[in-house]
């Protein structure tokens, strides 16, 4: 057996960037300033440049980046928010932290994101139930392809609800000609390592337009702080800073990620031209470029399990994201569901595998993977077939 593949890749990526990050590092621990620090600023001046909003308010994860928006615009007890279930727990536990409803939402079968009809039937059967407020809705740009953010948006209009773009997974993806971080009233994204771009811990980022919600945010960000001074509180905040030594890491990975976009996008489309005769590729809308946080396939139902330990076999890693739905688990088991049920997320759960997606992937090797693909499922079929 040839060599294993890892499933990311962050080796090599550091070692383009880790003398401008040690040269970083020295500087803060000389500057001392481990809170809020000059890099900080910096880093979000850079981000708003990079995706277009007028302001970027970092944080110290993607969850707090779901959590904190809706604390800004007082998202509590008796309102209702709309959100996927095929999701990862954050954009749920976000809600449920705050006291509202998460009301489950289904998604389309092709591309993972929200479906604009199961969302919009999900909100009138709240406002007919009568008991909920509906207030905003999370989609989500689930494995780096943008929601429907045209038709989202056009149902929040009408029912006078917030968009709340959950795009841990989607920071440099583009809708309609726009960024990631442009298309909802406030948009989260987190620098988990993993992510399209992290850092070397946890850390996140809200972008937004509205002047008044950046404000309650940077606020919110420090314990609930007025203009008075350190010890001026006017609500309740938090502790959701992101470290100065996490903005030295994003500064240096910024300066590479459209080449490191590049790499992915070249990856997706050879995945896909390899894969697509024999499975179900990702498919993103026409409209959109995907981040590629995640390349995923959908796999017959009842073969996905056993591909995936063939595939583990061949030293070819992969991850099913999300092996179960939210609103079946214990914590979110309680809350309502769109009408129709989600039946395209019940499904696929059953149905993804993510293959090892990063920029660094050599075609060797993505070959290898590929072929590792094609034979397990031939294999599968004839069997059934037998
Ligand atoms: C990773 C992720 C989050 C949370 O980000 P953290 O930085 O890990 O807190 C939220 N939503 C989605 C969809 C994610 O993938």
């Amino acid at each position: 057996m040839s060599d294993p593949i890892p499933f990311i890749d962050l080796k090599t990526q550091q070692l383009r960037i880790r003398e401008a990050v040690e040269e970083g590092f020295r500087a803060v621990l000389d500057s001392g300033q481990y809170i809020m620090g000059p890099a900080v600023k910096e880093l979000e001046s850079e981000l708003s440049r990079y995706c277009g909003a007028a302001h970027t308010v970092s944080c110290s994860s993607g969850t707090d980046a779901v959590w904190l928006p809706l604390l800004a615009w007082e998202i509590g007890a008796g309102d209702a928010v709309f959100i996927p279930s095929f999701t990862f727990a954050a954009t749920a536990e976000a809600v449920a932290l705050c006291g509202a409803t998460p009301v489950f939402v289904d998604v389309d079968r092709h591309s993972f994101v929200m479906d604009p009809r199961s969302l919009e039937q999900a909100v009138e059967a709240t406002l007919r139930e009568g008991t909920l407020r509906p207030r905003a809705i999370i989609p989500v740009d689930l494995f780096g392809i943008p929601a429907p953010y045209g038709m989202i948006r056009d149902i929040a209009q009408r029912h006078g609800l917030k968009v709340l773009a959950d795009a841990a997974q989607a920071f440099g993806g583009i809708y309609d000609g726009a960024r990631v971080g442009t298309l909802a009233d406030a948009t989260a994204t987190s620098f988990f390592p993993a992510k399209p771009l992290g850092c070397y811990g946890d850390g996140g980022a809200i972008f937004t337009d509205d002047e008044e919600t950046q404000e309650k945010l940077v606020s919110i960000r420090i314990h609930g702080r007025g203009v008075g001074g350190k010890y001026d509180n006017i609500r309740v905040g938090t502790n959701a800073r992101l470290d100065t030594l996490q903005a030295v890491v994003l500064r240096e990975k910024l300066k590479i990620f459209d080449d490191e976009l590049d790499a992915r996008q070249r990856i997706a489309s050879r995945y896909s031209e390899g894969l697509e005769d024999g499975v179900q590729v990702p498919v993103v809308p026409p409209n959109c470029l995907s981040a590629w946080a995640q390349y995923t396939i959908v796999v017959e139902a009842g073969h996905r399990d056993e591909l995936r330990a063939a595939l583990k076999e061949q030293g070819v890693p992969t991850n099913v994201y999300y092996p179960a739905p939210l609103h079946t688990q214990p914590p979110y088991q309680a809350f309502p569901v769109a009408p129709d049920g989600l039946p395209n997320t019940e499904a696929l759960c059953h149905e993804v595998l993510s293959l090892p997606m990063h920029p660094y992937l050599k075609e060797s090797v993505q070959d290898r993977i590929i072929n590792a693909v094609r034979e397990g499922l031939g294999k599968l079929r004839a069997r059934r077939a037998a």
